[in-house]
């Protein structure tokens, strides 16, 4: 039998054993995954828990349900990946798995003990994140009874993950307070370490002009050195000071240690791979797809899911001894929610940078690029029923893995 390993049953690994146990003949190939969790947690949903959209029983599954029938599923933490011997050893009993093809999809995580001051005895009291369930379910509960200041959402360091995400927390924000009748109590304020709303120039400037007119600030460029937990303030290398009343944080994100302990990782503990078909380039029975992969496109579950199309079919290439075609183009597609019941959406790749125009079907949509409308709104919520019922479980869906230049408009 060959064997083929995924490290990690999140977004990525699941979508692969999935697509994997369909498309190998199973007399042939036994197929295990490895996590160290029992839940999958849909993190898309973490946005919304804080201002009471969702709740946490809204966002999370067992992870067993959907691992398909014939592939194994082993709950252990991965301690480190040995290249050299085709193994892998795992925490619980020292277990070692032989492979002969190895997926490593262990996503990234956010350290907040990674910056000084952010991680301390007002973690949880006047500062949150709501990138782990804990966060956003904590930052619920203040909220609630918040009775307005100065909220300063600052993302820490680039990449994180979902890279709009931080845009669409201070977007619904404004809805929130607005409705709670607070919105003329609170300043809103968005620290990025980037120079304006989003990485691409278009993106840039039209999110920028939305937020403009939601009235947040952003303070750009702005390299967080520490946090001044007791003065309230968060302070930039270049010794800018802002103070706060709540802190809402998108700490540094960095892929798992094993990676770094199994000596494959950059300095984020990202694994290098070939960014149209993700095999690494010092072991051609290696790939990392999903958010582990240190790719120059977004990490967020629709990369995953493109990557994960493109993949499956090289890899079947790829065992019958063919070349593996450079298909992966980067493809992105996020939509983000920006408060009153709107939302807007980008579609980009690693050449083409977010433009306006319609998806997916030109000139029709019925989804607006780079625009606000009720219909991406509602995309974005029918987008969770979407990912347990058909993303997850590797189906197929009628949307292209590439890129498409129709229906955009260029400038
Ligand atoms: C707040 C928020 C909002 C988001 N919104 C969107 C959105 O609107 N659209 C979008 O496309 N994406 C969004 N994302 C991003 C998206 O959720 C991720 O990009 C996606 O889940 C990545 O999938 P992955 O499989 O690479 O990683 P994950 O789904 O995180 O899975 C990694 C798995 O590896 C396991 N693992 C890690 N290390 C080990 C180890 N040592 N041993 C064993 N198991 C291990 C983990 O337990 C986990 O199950 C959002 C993310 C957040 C946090």
């Amino acid at each position: 039998m060959k064997k083929l390993l995924i490290l990690g049953a999140g977004t990525a690994g699941t979508m692969v054993a999935n697509r994997m146990a369909r498309l190998l003949d199973q007399t042939e190939w036994q197929i295990t995954i490895v996590d160290q969790h029992e839940t999958h947690y849909y993190q898309p949903g973490l946005l919304f828990i804080p201002f009471g959209m969702y709740s946490k029983n809204d966002v999370v599954k067992p992870k067993r349900d959907f691992i398909p029938a014939g592939v194994e599923f082993i709950m252990s933490p991965v301690d480190v990946i040995e290249p050299e011997h085709n193994r892998v050893k795992l925490v619980k009993d020292g277990r070692y798995l032989n492979y002969d093809f190895l997926v490593i999809a262990t996503g990234t995580r956010t350290h907040p003990e990674q910056t000084p001051g952010l991680h301390e005895h007002e973690w949880f009291k006047s500062i949150y994140d709501f990138y782990t369930i804990e966060g956003a379910v904590a930052l619920a509960k203040h909220l609630r009874t918040w009775q307005g200041g100065r909220l300063v959402l600052n993302v820490v360091e680039n990449p994180i993950k979902c890279p709009v995400a931080p845009l669409e927390f201070i977007m619904l924000a404004d809805w929130f307070f607005h409705e709670q009748g607070l919105r003329n109590r609170v300043e809103l304020i968005y620290a990025t370490p980037l120079p304006g709303a989003f990485t691409k120039p278009i993106a840039s400037k039209h999110l920028g002009d939305i937020l403009d007119r939601k009235g947040v600030k952003i303070e750009p460029e702005f390299l967080l050195m520490e946090v001044q937990p007791d003065a309230k303030k968060i302070v930039s290398y270049d010794e800018r000071e802002i103070a706060y009343d709540l802190l809402v944080t998108v700490p540094v994100n960095m892929g798992d240690e094993s990676i770094a302990r199994s000596g494959l990782g950059d300095e984020l503990n990202y694994v290098q791979v070939d960014k149209h078909t993700f095999v690494s380039p010092k072991h051609a029975n290696i790939f990392a797809l999903g958010d582990a992969a240190a790719l120059p496109t977004s990490k967020a579950g629709s990369v995953a899911h493109f990557a994960v199309d493109c993949f499956s079919e090289n890899f079947l290439r790829y065992v019958d001894g063919l070349e593996m075609l450079p298909t992966f183009d980067g493809h992105a597609n996020c939509f983000i929610e920006s408060g009153f019941g709107k939302g807007l959406l980008i579609d980009f790749n690693y050449e083409v940078e977010p433009l306006p125009g319609h998806y997916p079907l030109p000139g029709v949509g019925p989804f607006t690029l780079l625009q606000e409308s009720e219909a991406n709104h509602w995309g974005k919520l029918m987008f969770r029923w979407m990912y347990w019922n058909i993303l997850l479980k590797g189906q197929e869906m009628p949307l292209p893995a590439r890129m498409s230049m129709a229906g955009k408009w260029g400038k």
